[in-house]
């Protein structure tokens, strides 16, 4: 499983040398009302100017019922 596969391109600066990245520890996503529970967060950045071009949490499940 790719999520990632239909981006091609920076959006900004039309760079095609993009990276993928993930934010861990104390950047961790909580849901609103589960404290007890974090997701990591990944991006598909572009190592040219640096935009985000996507970012997802890694376990979106967890985030249910918490709006
Ligand atoms: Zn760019």
């Amino acid at each position: 499983m790719n999520r990632f596969k239909n981006v091609s391109n920076c959006p900004k600066c039309g760079g095609t040398e993009l990276g993928k990245g993930k934010q861990s520890g104390y950047a961790v996503m909580y849901p609103f009302n589960k404290m007890s529970f974090g997701s990591n967060i990944e991006y598909i950045i572009c190592t040219e100017c640096g935009y985000i071009i996507e970012s997802y949490v890694k376990n979106p499940e967890k985030f249910k019922g918490s709006f």
